[in-house]
């Protein structure tokens, strides 16, 4: 034994955060089932492995309830597999595409949730008519373009309608929905509460047309609850609840 032995490499000091990675992607797959916004086998979740050019990913086809931390895969940011036995979820080169060009995305989720997919199909925004949906939106949830599988042209698609706008979710044209987090948890959350307002905003449509929020109490809330609402780690006297 050398008495200095060489430090740990780049993978072995990477293991313990790459292990819990891969539990959260598998459970978080799961949250996809529970809130149903995926059937069969589609819909998936990915995350990235902080200091490393590498994301999580599930593996194309296998049932929802046989997925585990094992089963998931991991890619370099080309989409190439770098672990894993099995190939990697068809939406691969969409989300190394995303994680490529938007370096403060930590997690990228995709469904084909009903509500969303009908707005999609229609190829119609969501329009901020809610209080919560300007806190999570903090605009309309937009439209990206029509886009076949098979090249860069999703994951292109994606980026260049979310750079530069609040909402964490794109309804791609005739497709469905991409969502983005600074980690995998809050990409599901955004695709959770997508769903969720594409629903009731459906349902107040049937109604009458829907009001519109001023520009300036949209961007009231949206601050509010992005910087303010919930648990702060050092909460100050002037803060309400
Ligand atoms: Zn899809």
């Amino acid at each position: 034994m050398p008495d200095n032995p060489p430090p740990p490499s780049g993978a072995a000091t990477r293991a313990p955060a790459l292990a819990r990675l891969r539990q959260q992607v598998s459970d978080l797959h799961r949250e996809l089932v529970r809130y149903r916004l995926v059937v069969w086998t589609a819909g998936n979740v990915s995350a990235r492995v902080p200091e490393a050019d590498l994301f999580v990913i599930k593996p194309s086809g296998v049932d929802y309830d046989r997925l585990t931390p094992d089963s998931m895969i991991v890619c370099d940011l080309a989409g190439a597999v770098v672990e894993g036995d099995l190939s990697p979820s068809s939406d691969t080169a969409a989300h190394a595409y995303v994680y490529r060009h938007m370096p403060q995305v930590g997690g990228v989720v995709h469904t084909h949730s009903t509500y969303a997919c009908a707005w999609a199909a229609r190829a119609e925004p969501v329009p901020c008519v809610l209080t919560a949906m300007a806190d999570e939106f903090g605009a309309e949830i937009p439209i990206g373009p029509f886009a076949l599988i098979g090249d860069d042209s999703i994951g292109r698609g994606i980026v260049d309608t979310l750079k530069g706008h609040r909402s964490p979710a794109v309804l791609m044209r005739s497709h469905g929905v991409f969502t983005i987090g600074k980690d995998a948890r809050a990409a599901v959350k955004a695709a959770v509460m997508c769903e969720d307002v594409a629903r009731t905003v459906h349902i107040s449509r049937q109604l009458g047309e829907p009001q519109p929020i001023a520009r300036e109490d949209v961007d009231r809330l949206y601050d509010r609850y992005q910087n303010v609402y919930g648990q702060q780690p050092a909460p100050s006297a002037d803060r309400g609840a």
